[in-house]
């Protein structure tokens, strides 16, 4: 029996084209060849299980080899196997409405996927690396012919009788010129370790040296032997596909081990399992992140049926837990279409859903077993809260429930607890309550001790996140602004009727203002007279927080680049109510006010730690001089 036959597709050229646009991605073919023989292995066992296959199962390893002289690779597995009419119907008919339309659309296809996934062209991908490709298969049916399909990748094939004696088929790929880098064993373990790691059948890859126990010496020692045993490659049952119930702490960071060996252990984990109304398995880890964050992201692989997909789920996964590791694994995803067709996909949504509400349980749990636990990790996690509630409309709701503030003094409160907290004392004249913040606890320490002083309490907003973090509390939380402590002089800060008045006359101040204007001499600061507390410093440098907040935005590429790219301004709040002041006022010379005017300026600048460089040799060189 020989038959010559032509695949039915109406173009001459689908190879040369899929050759072309598929190049860059042209390692894909072993995950397709893999996959189609796990998927004939995984058929024949259902048979055998049904009852409709009652034939020996024997060992039904698949198994991928080459051989650099014939330049082939062969892919072998005892799966269910074809017939020669199976061949004609499954391989040949090529599942797509026209080669016109096939050539129109993916022309500028940038991803192999796209294609595959949408023409069922998994198998024709071998001819991105052959030149000719051979099907050898016997069908699990009784009374099965073998058979023998060759295909030299136009559109002609030839169909024979075949010669394999056994159950199950073998892809024999004639590697091309261009592709003969495959046809080594470091390439190809490395492709089947990327994405064939974790399917479900075992893989077997040649063989690999062993040390075994042998016996005993003399004196009783072990004596130990090398033997050749088969190089499997994959693990067959991996944790996402197993109960929760059945796994322990070990077995969930061995997991996490094997995935990123020179990771730092994560903090915890999720177990993901949903079957309806999507289908999808994984485990999600939180990992150790401060905030080092771009480096971390793009960490989670997507699997579809354990088979190893992209670990790009930007689209799968909400824009927030890209910092979090680990495998999602779904059959559900649409993987092989375009990106804006994944965003508008259903399932895509709701399995974006799922994640974000899993996300925000668990952290409610953890929150609710142990507040203490809780608090220790929130360094870690509470970029994660943040960045979620900033972003997820859905988890800002839930995450209100269990975002931290933590205060200058360590001290962490929930935000319901910290109005209570700072609602009696930080309540200004228009019934705005203003939380205090600090982005830099030391550079602002001046500022803090004086709103500790007045009974006002900071909190730590130090992370990149704060700024964006800071906005969104103000959106949500109602009569609440947030300032940061050296954004004003603290009467300023948070404003009462009871201010103090300014002692000096409106001449007088003029006067300081003029002298102090001279002092400092930059346009940078403008100078103003206030009357405050005379236990306060006779001089504050402050940067309006309006002002600031744009600047940080910028810096952190929140937008506005326009405010970035301003000079800093500063106010220079004078004390006219501080004994400092008087002095200067009543100083001999003029020479003597400038002196004692920059002296004041200059340690207003060293309590923030502004004053570097020249002006700090300065300031102590004129101490020395004054002393
Ligand atoms: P898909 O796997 O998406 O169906 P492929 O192009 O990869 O598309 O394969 C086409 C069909 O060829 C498969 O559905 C299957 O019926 C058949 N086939 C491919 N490889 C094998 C194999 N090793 N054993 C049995 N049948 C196979
Ligand atoms: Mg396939």
């Amino acid at each position: 029996m020989q038959e010559k036959g032509t695949i039915s597709i109406h173009t001459e050229n689908i190879f040369p084209i899929i050759k072309k646009f598929l190049y860059s991605d042209n390692e894909i073919f072993l995950r397709e060849l893999v996959s189609n023989a796990v998927d004939a292995t995984q058929k024949i066992k259902r048979l055998a299980t049904l009852g409709q296959y009652t034939g020996e199962l024997g060992d039904t390893t698949v198994e991928v080899s080459f051989d650099k002289d014939k330049k082939t690779i062969t892919i072998s597995d005892r799966g269910l196997g074809m017939t020669a009419e199976e061949i004609k119907k499954y391989i040949n008919q090529i599942a797509f409405s026209g080669a016109t339309e096939f050539v129109e659309k993916f022309k500028d296809a940038k991803d192999a996927n796209e294609i595959i996934g949408k023409f069922g062209l998994g198998f024709y991908s071998a001819f991105m690396v052959a030149h000719t490709v051979e099907i050898n298969s016997l069908s699990y049916q009784e009374g099965a012919e073998p058979a023998k399909w060759t295909c030299d990748g136009s559109t002609t094939f030839e169909i024979a009788e075949g010669s394999r004696t056994e159950r199950g088929t073998d892809i024999i790929l004639h590697i091309n010129e261009e592709s003969e880098e495959f046809l080594d064993k470091w390439k190809l373990q490395g492709i089947l370790d990327k994405y064939c790691k974790f399917l479900p059948v075992s893989i077997k890859f040649g063989t690999k040296t062993e040390s075994v126990e042998d016996g005993e010496d003399e004196e009783g020692k072990k004596k130990w032997k090398s033997v050749e045993v088969d190089n499997i490659i994959n693990t067959t049952s991996p944790i996402w596909t197993k109960s929760p119930s059945d796994l322990k702490d070990e077995d969930y960071l061995a997991f996490y081990k094997e995935l990123y060996p020179m990771s730092e252990d994560p903090l915890f984990w999720i177990h993901l399992n949903v079957d309806y109304p999507f289908n999808l398995t994984g485990v999600l880890y939180f990992p150790k992140v401060k905030n080092d964050f771009d480096f971390q992201k793009n960490k989670i692989k997507l699997f579809s049926r354990q088979v190893f997909i992209t670990d790009e789920v930007k689209d799968i996964v909400p824009e927030f837990l890209m910092l979090l590791h680990g495998v999602i694994d779904s059959p559900d995803i649409p993987l092989n279409v375009s990106r804006s067709f994944l965003q508008a996909d259903g399932n895509v949504k709701k399995i974006n859903n799922y994640i974000t509400k899993k996300v925000a349980d668990k952290l409610a749990e953890l929150y609710k077993k142990d507040r203490k636990v809780y608090e220790e990790k929130w360094n870690d996690i509470g970029l994660f809260v943040k960045y979620g509630m900033i972003s997820e409309e859905k988890f800002a709701e839930k995450g209100k429930d269990f975002v931290l503030l933590k205060n200058t003094k360590g001290e962490f409160y929930t935000l319901p607890e910290y109005k209570e907290k700072v609602q009696a004392t930080q309540k200004d004249k228009n019934d705005q309550t203003i939380y205090l913040y600090a982005t830099d606890v030391n550079k602002q320490d001046a500022f803090i001790q004086s709103a500790n002083k007045k009974d006002y309490d900071v909190l730590v907003m130090d992370s990149p996140i704060d700024s964006h973090f800071i906005q969104h509390l103000e959106g949500k939380e109602e009569k609440t602004q947030l300032k940061r402590v050296d954004a004003d002089v603290v009467e300023k800060l948070i404003q009462k009727d009871d201010a103090y008045a300014n002692l000096l006359s409106e001449e007088q101040s003029t006067k300081v203002k003029e002298i102090f204007e001279k002092a400092i001499d930059n346009k940078s600061y403008s100078v103003e007279i206030e009357g405050l507390n005379p236990e306060e410093l006779p001089v504050t440098v402050t940067m309006d927080e309006f002002m600031r907040r744009m600047k940080d935005m910028a810096a952190t590429g929140g937008g506005m680049g326009f405010y970035g790219s301003l000079p800093d301004s500063y106010k220079v709040a004078i004390n006219g109510n501080h004994g400092v002041i008087d002095k200067i006022l009543k100083a001999d010379s003029e020479e003597e006010q400038t002196k004692l005017a920059k002296q004041a300026f200059d340690l207003a600048l060293l309590a923030q730690g502004l004053l570097t460089g020249k002006d700090l040799t300065a300031f102590v060189q004129r101490s020395v001089g004054m002393i």
